[in-house]
């Protein structure tokens, strides 16, 4: 099974959730984000999937049934600033992947999709034909892959799942992976690392929202019940399932201030926190209707508890070496 981004957050979590089910996870990654020791599950192929001679090498060496695609840049706010970066490695490298596969005949691909697709919703929780109007090229560059797979399907019977998962949180139970981004801009991680005391105190970025208690409202699905429907769309897919997209979340939404005192429950210390303006581009509440994912995959996430995400995201942080966050460049 190729696997691009297998060396990212939610890639490595997927790569350790094949090996699981009895699948060999060739992790595809250029390593700009991704990180080399979160690649344990099986080989690690240098490559960016813009390379087609590299692609076409990898593909030919592995000759793998079907592709998981994670390699993606994801921050919002660099592609809002950047967005040539945005459409061209998301886009046009998902472009010269599909490509490739289709001319070695692979017809199954189980796509990162984002509820960032939605932009600003019209109504909560979102079900899947909810408009999709992306506020920003992050969202945008995903939505147009969607679009492409869609495509892709009816002229060259590429078949896919499009995973729109929302906010994707924790770290592998067993505590071999989890969260690391540099720079990091992630509600849990940075608490937790407030909380560790290797950051200045969390911004809680509005106070003056819509909600119960001002603060925004979001979907946390845990990672490794995100890697799991990856593994389950992929059987899909073998069974001849049809193309479709599907919201990844728990259907439950926790605000910024729930999550805090989660982890001060959980870390036992108190996260350090001051209040913040809102933040541009986020919608006061996101939640998933995510009862498709569950019917089309048999999908039934496991750790849908807030406390038992933050615990399993505490265990690896805390036990991650200190390195200071270079920031953007
Ligand atoms: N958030 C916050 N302080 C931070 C980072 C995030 O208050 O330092 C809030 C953010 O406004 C959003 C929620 O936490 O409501 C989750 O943000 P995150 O960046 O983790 O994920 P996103 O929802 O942007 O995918």
């Amino acid at each position: 099974m190729l696997v691009t981004g297998g060396a990212g957050y939610i890639g490595s979590h997927a790569c350790k959730a094949l090996a699981l089910a009895g699948y060999t996870p060739v992790a595809y990654d250029n390593l700009v984000y991704g990180h080399r020791e979160a690649v344990r599950w099986g080989p690690l192929e240098p490559g960016d999937i813009a390379d087609r001679k590299r692609l076409d090498a990898v593909v030919a060496q592995y000759q793998p049934e079907a592709v998981l695609h994670f390699a993606a840049y994801a921050y919002v706010g660099e592609s809002v600033q950047d967005p040539a970066k945005y459409y061209r490695n998301n886009v046009a490298g998902t472009l010269t992947l599909l490509e490739a596969l289709v001319h070695h005949d692979i017809r199954r691909i189980v796509f990162s999709s984002t509820c960032a697709t939605y932009g600003v919703p019209e109504r909560t929780p979102i079900d899947e034909d909810h408009p999709q109007q992306p506020i920003n090229p992050y969202g945008a560059s995903k939505l147009m892959i969607e679009r492409m797979l869609q495509d892709f399907d009816a002229a060259y019977g590429l078949r896919s799942v499009s995973l729109r998962y929302f906010n994707a949180a924790g770290a592998d139970p067993d505590g071999e992976i989890g969260e690391d981004h540099d720079p990091e801009t992630h509600l849990i991680p940075l608490a937790l690392q407030a909380a560790l005391g290797q950051r200045e105190a969390l911004q809680v970025f509005g106070s003056d929202y819509p909600t119960p208690d001002g603060s925004c409202i979001r979907d946390y699905i845990h990672v490794t019940d995100l890697a799991q429907a990856h593994v389950l769309a992929l059987d899909y897919l073998t069974r001849g399932g049809a193309t479709t997209a599907l919201n990844l979340g728990t259907g439950h939404g926790h605000s910024v201030l729930e999550v805090i005192a989660a982890a001060d429950a959980v870390t036992g210390r108190a996260v350090p926190t001051v209040l913040a303006p809102r933040r541009p581009g986020d919608p006061p509440v996101l939640t998933a209707v995510a009862d498709r994912a569950r019917q089309v995959l048999g999908w039934q996430p496991r750790y849908t508890d807030l406390a038992t995400i933050l615990r399993h995201a505490w265990n690896w942080h805390r036990d991650q070496p200190h390195r200071p966050d270079p920031g953007f460049p």
